[in-house]
């Protein structure tokens, strides 16, 4: 059976080192050692100043939206996760649609400005498949209109945009480590900002509101992660270059034997050093994407198809009239990638969707 993404597992000799520590320190969570030496670690690896580890991707948008005191409208993309949408509504906010850019796939910076009213108060836009929005152009127009900007960069370790990670954009970025992720610590996540006052907030948030043990200096949530998941973590960034190296290898091998199916595929910003997170393609249409995904279940290979539906068509949002994204999400389809996937076995996927184009 090949999935459309496993989950790294490192070799269990690593893990069990830190185990012995947490048995002997008898320390499992509340911002242990590991979870320091993890949050260290990652700034180092990323290169960025300030970060703080969470339970999940998901907990760290919310605390995001609740740092920056958001209210009313967000602006968002319909093309992502729905935990990007599930948070907005989730905080009492509610989301507004804009469609997305055919060539990133990420929001439209262009269609931004009509759908500004005077209740927005941020844009949460989603980095799709790890390739960076139109930064600058979303950066123009929150300064103009006295917006916050969020990014959710759940796809984005080890993305870099014009030589800086990905992570320091946006008033806050968020991430997810969630065990189907690129890089993960089983369940987890983080929330990036470059302003010192913003990341004190969100450490407040994260643990309850708590100003020493007595004291409450916010209200606050359980955002905190353990021992156990920040080894994960820890023993998993040992093997990330390997990691990161196998999607890349992997990516161009798919772009090599899939030269003559018919299909389009998103655009890396050139300003972006991108992280081969996913290997995702669009199809002439959503008949000849359904018959891919039948032939190639047939064959125990579960492509999924990321993003569909699009997000305005949650029971509990407003539908708009997204007409890319509506097109986009019947014809887009995440190909297996991981870093176990052999040539093998990308040139069994290419030779069965590649049969069921030409029959
Ligand atoms: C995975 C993901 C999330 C949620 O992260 P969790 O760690 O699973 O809570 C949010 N947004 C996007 C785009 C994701 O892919």
């Amino acid at each position: 059976m090949i999935q459309v993404t496993k989950p790294f597992l490192p070799p269990r000799a690593e893990f069990d080192k830190y185990l012995d520590g947490i048995w002997e320190r008898n320390w499992l969570t509340n911002n242990g050692p590991l979870v320091n030496e993890l949050e260290l670690k990652l700034k180092e690896y990323l290169n960025v100043n300030h970060l703080l580890y969470m339970t999940n991707g998901t907990i760290a948008i919310q605390i995001a939206i609740k740092a920056l005191d958001l209210k009313g409208e967000i602006i968002t993309t319909p093309f992502s996760y729905v935990a990007t949408t599930s948070s907005i509504v989730w905080e009492g906010c509610t989301p507004v649609f804009v469609d997305i850019d055919p060539s990133s796939l990420n929001i439209d910076p262009s269609k931004i400005e009509a759908a500004i009213t005077p209740k927005t108060s941020a844009i949460l836009a989603t980095h799709v498949y790890g390739i960076p929005c139109d930064i600058d152009a979303i950066e123009t127009i929150a300064k103009k209109h006295n917006l916050k900007v969020i990014y959710d960069a759940a796809h984005c370790f080890g993305t870099k945009y014009k030589g800086r990670s990905v992570f320091e954009y946006g008033d806050v970025s968020t991430t997810s480590f969630h065990a189907t992720k690129l890089y993960h610590t089983i369940e987890g996540g983080a929330v990036f900002t470059t302003r010192p006052e913003l990341l004190k907030k969100m450490s407040y948030l994260r643990n309850f509101g708590h100003d020493g043990p007595e004291r409450f200096a916010d209200l606050g949530i359980n955002g905190k992660n353990s021992e156990f998941h920040a080894a994960m973590g820890l023993v998993n960034l040992n093997h990330i270059a390997s990691i990161l190296e196998s999607r890349r290898t992997q990516s161009l091998y798919y772009d090599k034997v899939l030269k003559n199916l018919r299909h389009e595929r998103p655009v890396v910003s050139k300003h972006a050093e991108f992280n081969y997170a996913y290997y995702p393609i669009v199809l002439p249409s959503e008949d000849i994407t359904l018959r891919i995904v039948e032939e190639l279940n047939r064959n125990w290979i579960y492509p999924r198809r990321y993003f569909y539906p699009s997000l305005d068509s949650l029971p509990y949002v407003k539908e708009a009239n997204l007409p890319v994204t509506k097109t986009v999400s019947t014809r887009i389809l995440c190909l297996p990638i991981y870093h176990s996937l052999t040539k093998e076995e990308i040139d069994f996927v290419a030779r069965l969707m590649l049969r069921v184009q030409n029959n």
